[in-house]
């Protein structure tokens, strides 16, 4: 069996001020929205975007050489610092007996990633970045895990990012 409780002040007559005021607010933003669009607070997406900042930290981009490799000396640094623990890396010896080691497999599970940026600064040679990119629209499950394909030689790249030292600096420079 339900019960009502009423309150003892409870007074019916006092609802329709507050509905009145609560349309003429609600009907107030809309025609000043409409007849001012530049001052309107929301953006009218995907047609409008928002401009981040130039520090903004976005997708991962792993960055290559002057030869077009990959930066990465897998020193696992990366993935040691990163608090999701969405990095996954396997290195391998390098043909190149200058290169100690290089990743032959370098994931990050985006959808995991907290974008921190702590891959970015625990990275020793440049090799990860974060970059402007904030969009990450995929089809199904599996491609929200960034491969080195994806990471360094997306299409939006046009070949890839060029690391600001080559070997030789870096060298020279101690790191
Ligand atoms: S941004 Fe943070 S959470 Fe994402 S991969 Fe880098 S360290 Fe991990
Ligand atoms: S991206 Fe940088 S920190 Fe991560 S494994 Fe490669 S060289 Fe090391």
């Amino acid at each position: 069996m339900s019960v009502e409780v009423k309150r003892k002040d409870q007074n019916q007559s006092w609802l329709l001020p507050s509905v009145l005021s609560g349309m003429s607010l609600t009907f107030g933003k809309m025609w000043g929205n409409l007849f001012n669009r530049k001052k309107m607070p929301t953006l009218n997406y995907p047609e409008e975007k928002y401009e981040y900042g130039p520090r903004f930290k976005g997708n991962h981009v792993l960055t290559v050489k002057k030869d077009g490799s990959l930066r990465c000396t897998a020193c696992m640094l990366c993935a040691t610092n990163c608090p999701a623990d969405c990095i996954t890396i396997i290195a391998s010896e390098h043909d190149n007996e200058e290169v100690e080691k290089f990743p032959i497999h370098y994931e990050i599970d985006i959808l995991r990633c907290v974008f921190c940026g702590f891959c970015e600064e625990a990275c020793p040679v440049d090799a990860i970045r974060m970059g402007p990119e904030w969009q990450s629209p995929a089809l199904n499950g599996g491609s929200f895990v960034y491969d080195i394909r994806h990471l360094a030689f997306r299409s939006e790249l046009r070949g890839g990012i060029e690391s600001r030292l080559d070997d030789a600096e870096r060298h020279k420079a101690g790191i």
